[in-house]
């Protein structure tokens, strides 16, 4: 098979475990905080090795990809939207943090990590799931807890390297934005270093639970550690015991990487600059933890177009469920499998999305008829299916831009939009057969095309246009209304109503002509026929108009009932 962008990461990832740790799985990681509703732009995060993982398990290895849920990071800021009431909870860990009023789930944490772990399983994303809550609240990282206290003169060395690096490099424009975007961790958390020296261990306070302490002593002998809170608290504890409480982010991101092994974990651009966390953590890997750094290419960004219409009652934060709503899951795992993690991309919810799905489809026809480039052929077989399962398919493919036509026009009428489509196809069962694609594209239409942007169907003809028509415009609404009857089928109305200018102009109706006054016809004629039949200069193709409205609406709309 040809070797695209995760086969390649493939090789060297196996290359690069069988050096580590010769016979053991691979381990490949992704980190997401569920700090608040996790963005369509975080799914790179877990796209990018849930791929290569994926490519490691066809060829027999033994993989897992884990996902870090950082959910023992502190509560940044409340989200637009929920109660401010919320801000007492600011710098609370997220799992002690109560869920968003009216949800059915224990804590703020859960609440956003249940949708994202739906659309993984929906997405065919066999993942291990990993709650540093319960690792840090477990004890799991003891030994790496008081290994970093133990040096934590050495990291606070290598911070600075970067921190001066850091602060002439680049300028934090927006740290919550950038905090938001990356998904995990925080680039620019506090790193640990204080008026009372440096410290990598961040209590949270006994008492007001949130972590605004800072600590004041640190004996390595026994692991007594004190430290005061803003809130007034002040206490001693024995490290060796405590567990409420964590590594800073650039140092808890490598001891995770030590600890579990890691081999394979890409991330953002924000992470991957100078003195960023992942150039940062290398060291601190190394240096510190003696272990490798894993192989980590940066993604770029995934934007997003078309939300912008979209009313702002969630923040206006497109979620992967909100992109599942609309488009099947192997389209979306396409759109990540066909390009390189550091080539950005966009997912549309606007029109655009219907010439993704065109270019899908005919992908699909190439891959079946043994035309596709390899790297196609291989982006595809990534789409479609996993090591391990097929993704679900829509058994009859009709073109998503045919179905959004269809059923914007019949508005949801399921008995008026099966009729409609067995025009395209005549062998249609039941709507089933066009389902789950039929749905999203119900679905898009609903909820992302603008209103001024649907079709409305006239009630009734537009008395006053049709009484100013020329005798031109009269000839040619009379020509159609004779062809209706013979011409009713997609290929004949499409020949039809290219065809009317042509008939008009001296020509047969299948003369292959296309001269510039022909042309400008055919644009005149077909405006007319929008004007007409849905009131406005543009809208779906005519054919798919002409076959949603109905013969006996056409003629009556064109003035010849
Ligand atoms: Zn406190």
């Amino acid at each position: 098979m040809d070797a695209d962008w995760v086969a390649r990461f493939a090789d060297e990832v196996i290359a690069e475990a069988e050096r580590r740790a010769p016979g053991k799985p691979v381990v490949c990681a992704s980190g997401l905080s569920p700090s608040g509703p996790i963005h369509l732009g975080n799914l790179r995060e877990v796209m990018t090795p849930h791929l290569v993982a994926d490519e490691i398990r066809r060829r027999g290895h033994e993989c897992v990809h884990i996902i870090s849920w950082d959910d023992f990071d502190r509560f940044r800021k409340v989200p637009v939207g929920v109660d401010p009431a919320w801000n007492e909870h600011i710098g609370k860990p997220l799992t002690s943090v109560p869920a968003p009023p009216g949800s059915e789930h224990p804590n703020w944490a859960e609440h956003f990590k249940a949708p994202m772990i739906a659309a993984l399983a929906e997405l065919g994303v066999e993942f291990h799931g990993i709650s540093q809550t319960q690792m840090y609240g477990s004890g799991a990282y003891r030994e790496q807890v008081l290994l970093a206290m133990r040096e934590r003169r050495r990291i606070d060395a290598i911070l600075d390297q970067y921190r001066t690096k850091k602060a002439k490099a680049k300028e934090v424009a927006d740290a919550d934005e950038a905090a938001a975007l990356e998904g995990s961790g925080a680039a620019n958390e506090d790193d640990g270093s204080g008026a009372g020296g440096y410290y990598p261990y961040k209590p949270y306070c006994s008492v007001c639970d949130r972590d605004m302490t800072t600590v004041t002593s640190y004996d390595d002998e026994t692991t007594a550690m004190s430290y005061t809170c803003v809130c007034g608290h002040s206490e001693t504890v024995l490290l060796s015991e405590h567990t409420r409480g964590k590594l800073v982010w650039k140092v808890d991101w490598p001891m995770r990487w030590a600890y579990e092994g890691v081999v394979f974990e890409p991330s953002g651009v924000d992470h991957s600059s100078p003195g960023s966390s992942f150039v940062v953590g290398g060291q601190i890997v190394r240096e510190v933890f003696g272990a490798p750094q894993p192989i980590g290419p940066m993604y770029a960004f995934v934007g997003i177009s078309g939300m912008a219409k979209m009313s702002s009652s969630k923040g206006g934060v497109p979620t992967p469920a909100d992109a599942l709503s609309i488009m099947e899951p192997a389209l979306l795992r396409w759109l990540y499998a066909r390009r390189r993690p550091n080539q950005s991309f966009k997912v549309s919810f606007d029109q655009e999305i219907q010439r993704m799905y065109d270019e899908w489809d005919t992908l699909t026809r190439k891959v079946q008829d043994g035309t596709a480039l390899p790297a196609d052929q291989s982006a595809y077989r990534r789409a479609s299916s996993t090591a391990s399962r097929v993704l679900p398919e829509t058994p009859r493919r009709l073109p998503y831009r045919t179905l959004a036509s269809v059923v914007d026009i019949a508005t949801g009428h399921e008995e008026q939009t099966l009729r409609i489509l067995r025009a395209f196809d005549p062998e249609i069962g039941g709507l089933d057969e066009l389902r789950p694609r039929l749905d999203r594209a119900q679905h898009w239409v609903n909820t992302y095309v603008p209103a001024e942007e649907r079709t409305q169907v006239r009630e009734t003809p537009d008395k006053e246009l049709l009484d100013t028509l020329g005798a031109q415009d009269r000839e040619s609404l009379r020509l159609l209304a004779e062809g209706l009857g013979e011409h009713w089928s997609l290929d004949g109305l499409t020949t039809l109503v290219y065809g009317v200018p042509k008939v008009q102009a001296g020509l047969d109706m299948d003369a292959k002509a296309a001269t510039p006054e022909l042309k400008a016809a055919q644009r005149a004629f077909f405006a007319l026929l929008y004007r007409l039949l849905v009131g406005s200069d543009t809208g779906p193709r005519l054919p798919t108009l002409l076959l949603a409205v109905g013969r006996d609406r056409v003629r009556e709309l064109i003035g010849h009932a």
